[in-house]
């Protein structure tokens, strides 16, 4: 915007004197609002700031354009400036963005976005009171472990359940019960790193549990658990490779034949199954997980799971197996620290019914969505944004100066889009996504201001050089507020090219 143009008559004096008091907007009609909205000294604050940012635009030989500076010096004027600076002010840090990534389960963007029904059901028991902690039959003191435990044994088969913070919170604490002191047998093709911070060999020391590494990093046989059990095991260990995949040649012994041995040497078998299928995705065709039922039918002892990848709900840790195991872990003094609060189990318990129905849960909770939409369907919504885009930019090629076309560039070409949240690792989603350019701008420059001048900001990947906005992570009905933010991004980039 071009403030210093010298086509005006006024001079500094004058310009700085008409400038109105500050008691006068603040007890003006428009102030009345926002001093109610954000109080008497936010709004006065912020009614001094805007007026001495005002005064420093004539700071040096700075001259403001007279139209301009008349109608930001106006009453109107000043107080929606103060009204965007409280806004800007009160913002949340933690605020929503677009995932345009194409990566389902996305780590640094939240993990999984929740059901509609997990959403009303942690609005419905945040906002008022509820019987977190109260037998509502009894009329006496519950427990909160309570609340899902029947779901989740009807949903995995188990005899027991409980839940705590995270996955990782949940290997500890089975470490801790079950083999503190003692050892724990893990095939070295099993010794994960999971997101930087959750190495298994770093969690079985914290845990005070000794690791016997077996096998080696592609083969492991029965033979060699059946070698390292002592009378200091007191598990074999079995860990998800969830982020990564040894192909070629491989081996280890079936699951049952692991639970067989555990059973004949009186140690326990424990699972950690990292994503934790309910529902069998390898029916739609994607990966080869096998579900929490598989694993416990198999005859493990214990097993544990994240809540927010695959299952597609709150951050969480699922630990399920027997009825033994479970009442010594919910003893623990550790599941105090580890326990979840009611908003995790409401959206837990919402996304554990919508499992329950294995024909809408692909439908209703939106990991397992975004994991089956079809190829056609994500290329009709990828069509929809490009043309919510070309609505929100049109005639704005002229209004610049520049041809149409010239000004901005849309594509849409095929991607690939991952299940991310270190789950199935090597399945290739096939995906559409849009290529965006915009004239005079870098791609690092467009890529970079979707992100830091979107509203909401808009997330992509450069690949190639290319800003590429993969429409598969991109919920149902987003479109045109996506095409909203990224207009409004391609717009202002324009300009301060132009
Ligand atoms: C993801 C994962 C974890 C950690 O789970 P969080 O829910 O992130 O704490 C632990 N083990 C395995 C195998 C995992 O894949």
């Amino acid at each position: 915007m071009d403030r210093t143009s010298d086509n005006g008559t006024l001079d500094k004096q004058s310009a700085l004197r008409s400038l109105p008091a500050v008691h006068k907007l603040i007890s003006s009609h428009l102030a009345a609002h926002l001093i109610e909205m954000y109080s008497k000294k936010w709004v006065t604050e912020a009614v001094e700031e805007v007026l001495s940012s005002l005064r420093q635009m004539w700071a040096g030989d700075s001259k403001p354009d007279e139209a301009w500076w008349k109608d930001r010096i106006s009453e109107t004027g000043i107080m929606a400036s103060v009204h965007n600076l409280l806004k800007k002010r009160t913002r949340p840090v933690l605020r929503e963005v677009l995932n345009l990534t194409g990566v389902v389960i996305h780590t640094n963007l939240g993990r999984a976005p929740l059901s509609e029904r997990a959403l009303n059901a942690v609005s419905s028991v945040a906002r008022g009171y509820s019987n977190l902690e109260y037998d509502l039959q009894k009329g006496q003191r519950g427990s909160r472990h309570d609340l899902v435990e029947q779901r989740l044994c009807q949903l995995t088969g188990a005899q027991a359940a409980m839940v705590v913070n995270n996955n990782a919170a949940a290997v500890f604490l089975v470490l801790r019960e079950l083999a503190q002191g003692g050892e724990a047998v893990v095939s070295r093709g099993e010794l994960v790193e999971i997101g930087g911070s959750f190495r298994i060999p770093a969690i079985m020391e914290e845990s005070g549990v000794g690791l016997v590494e077996v096998g080696t990093t592609n083969k492991t046989h029965l033979a060699d658990y059946r070698r390292a059990i002592t009378e200091n095991t007191k598990m074999l260990l079995r860990v998800h490779t969830s982020n990564f995949r040894i192909v070629g040649f491989t081996e280890r012994p079936a699951l049952a034949e692991l639970a067989e041995t555990a059973k004949e040497h009186g140690v326990y078998l424990y699972e950690d199954l990292g994503s934790g299928a309910l529902i069998d995705f390898r029916s739609y065709g994607i990966g080869d997980e096998e579900t929490v039922m598989q694993s416990l039918r198999a005859g493990v002892d214990v097993v544990s799971f994240s809540g927010d990848k695959l299952l597609g709900g709150a951050q969480a840790g699922i630990i399920a197996g027997k009825k033994d195991i479970i009442g010594r872990l919910k003893k623990n003094q550790l599941a105090r620290m580890l326990r979840v609060d009611k908003m995790t189990l409401a959206a837990l318990e919402a996304t554990l019914i919508d499992s329950a129905n294995p024909d809408c849960a692909p439908r209703t909770i939106p990991v397992p969505r975004m994991l089956t939409e079809t190829a056609t369907a994500v290329r009709e919504r990828a069509e929809v944004l490009v043309k919510f885009l070309h609505e929100e930019l049109a005639g704005r090629e002229e209004a610049l100066g520049l041809q149409p076309e010239e000004a901005f560039g849309l594509q849409l070409i095929e991607d690939t889009g991952r299940v991310g949240g270190g789950a199935l690792p090597l399945e290739e989603l096939p995906s559409t996504a849009l290529e965006l350019k915009v004239k005079g701008v870098s791609s690092q420059a467009l890529f970079d201001g979707l992100r830091q001048l979107g509203d909401p900001p808009v997330i992509g990947r450069l690949v190639e050089d290319r800003v590429r906005l993969n429409v598969r992570t991109l919920l149902p009905g987003e479109e045109e507020i996506c095409a909203h933010s990224v207009a409004h991004v391609v717009r202002q980039l324009l300009h301060s090219h132009a």
